[in-house]
C-alpha cells in the first residue's frame, strides 16, 4: 500500500475533518461576535465529498478521523455522516463538540463505536462560561458530560487557558479528572480568534500551567508521551483520570506531527499554521479521477514545513488572523 509520508520522513495517519464553520457558541478566542462571514453553503464539502477524501486517505495510510468543526452537530443530518464515514471501516472516528447540541445523539454514537469525545469546556463557573462563550449554555454541557460519562465513551475535556479568564479553574477542572474516568487537557491559547488580535507572549505557557498544577496536586507524575501525541500527560494518585497538557501555542510536538487537516470548504492544510496547501472540493468539482486526487494529496505533503514556526512564516498575510472555526483546533 503506497503510504503518505512528508518530505521530513513523517507518515501522516490523522486526518482532522472540519466539516462546518458555523457554531451555536462565540467563544471569544476562537470566533469575533458579529460579523463572521460563514462559508457560503454550496461552497462547504458535501457529505460525498467528504467520504471519498476519507476513503482516498484510508488507502494511503490513514487510520484516524478528527471531526470538528465550527460545531459538527451544527451541520444537518450529522449523524447520516457519521454513519456514513463508519461504514468505511475506519480504525477510528473521534469527535471534537461543545456539548451543546450532542446529548439526544450519545446512544447512537456510542453504537457506531466513535472511539471517544472530546468536549470543550472552559470553566466550572456559569457567568464565567458566559463571558467565554457569550452564549448561555452550561447546564446544558455540563449534563452532556455526565451523560457521555455514564455512556462509557471515552470522553476528554478540552479547556483553553486564558489570561485573565479561567486561572482560577485550573484546579477545579483539574478535579474533574479526579472525580470521573476522563481526560482533562489544558490548552494553550492560540492566535485564532478571528479578528487579528494576537499576543506575542502568552502569559499561560505551559511551563506556567505545569506549576499551578504541580503546586496543587504534588503527587503529579509525567507520563511517558506517545511519539506523535501533542498532549504531554500526567497521572496523580488516586485520580480516575489524567491530566494533560497541550503546548499548542509554544509547538513543542511539531517534530513528530502525523496529520493533516481539511477545512469546511475543502482547502487541505498540512500544518495548523499555514495558509492551505491546495483545494480538494476544486479538484473533487472538476471531475478529477480517485488516481489524480491520490496524486495531488501526495505531492502536497513534498513540501510541508517542518514545524509550526516555519509554516507561519511562510505565509503570505502576518498575522495569522483567522478564526479556530474555520480549521478546526
Ligand atoms: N466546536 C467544537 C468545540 O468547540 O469543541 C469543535 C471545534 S473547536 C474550533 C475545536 C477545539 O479548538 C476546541 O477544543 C477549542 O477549545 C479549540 N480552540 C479554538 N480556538 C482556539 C484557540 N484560539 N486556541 C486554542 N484552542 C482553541
Ligand atoms: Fe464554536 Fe468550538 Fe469555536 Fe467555541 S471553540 S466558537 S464552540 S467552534
Amino acid at each position: 500500500m503506497e503510504k503518505l509520508v512528508d518530505n521530513h520522513g513523517r507518515e501522516i495517519n490523522y486526518l482532522r475533518l472540519a466539516v462546518t464553520d458555523r457554531c451555536n457558541l462565540r467563544c471569544f478566542y476562537c470566533m469575533p461576535e458579529q460579523g463572521i462571514k460563514y462559508v457560503p453553503r454550496e461552497d462547504l464539502l458535501r457529505y460525498e465529498e467528504m467520504v471519498r477524501i476519507v476513503e482516498l486517505l484510508k488507502n494511503l495510510g490513514v487510520t484516524k478521523l478528527r471531526i470538528t468543526g465550527g460545531e459538527p452537530f451544527l451541520r444537518k443530518d450529522m449523524m447520516q455522516f457519521l454513519r456514513m464515514v463508519a461504514a468505511t471501516g475506519l480504525e477510528e472516528i473521534h469527535i471534537t463538540t461543545n456539548g451543546t447540541l450532542t446529548d439526544p445523539h450519545i446512544p447512537e454514537l456510542r453504537e457506531l463505536g466513535i472511539k471517544s469525545i472530546n468536549l470543550s469546556l472552559d470553566t466550572l463557573d456559569p457567568q464565567r462560561f458566559f463571558s467565554i462563550t457569550r452564549r448561555d449554555s452550561f447546564e446544558k454541557v455540563i449534563a452532556t458530560f455526565h451523560r457521555l460519562i455514564e455512556s462509557g465513551i471515552r470522553t476528554k475535556i478540552n479547556m483553553v487557558v486564558m489570561d485573565g479568564k479561567n486561572i482560577e479553574d485550573i484546579t477545579p477542572m483539574a478535579g474533574l479528572a479526579r472525580d470521573y474516568p476522563v481526560d482533562v487537557r489544558f490548552i494553550e491559547e492560540m492566535p485564532f480568534n478571528g479578528d487579528g488580535s494576537r499576543q506575542d507572549v502568552l502569559p499561560w505557557h505551559h511551563k506556567e500551567i505545569v506549576n499551578v498544577l504541580r503546586s496543587e496536586f504534588p503527587g503529579l507524575e509525567k507520563l511517558p508521551m506517545k511519539p506523535t501525541s501533542t498532549s504531554q500527560m500526567y497521572r496523580v494518585p488516586g485520580f480516575l483520570g489524567r491530566i494533560g497538557v497541550i503546548a499548542a501555542f509554544s509547538r513543542t510536538f511539531c517534530g513528530t506531527c502525523n496529520r493533516i487537516r481539511i477545512t469546511p470548504s475543502g482547502v487541505l492544510r498540512t500544518c495548523l499554521y499555514d495558509q492551505g496547501v491546495f483545494n480538494i472540493r476544486d479538484l473533487i468539482r472538476k471531475g478529477a479521477s480517485d488516481e489524480q486526487l491520490t496524486a495531488a494529496l501526495i505531492q502536497a505533503l513534498s513540501h510541508r514545513a517542518k514545524d509550526g514556526f516555519e509554516a507561519e512564516a511562510r505565509r503570505a498575510h502576518l498575522p495569522v488572523h483567522e478564526s479556530m472555526s474555520t480549521i478546526g483546533g
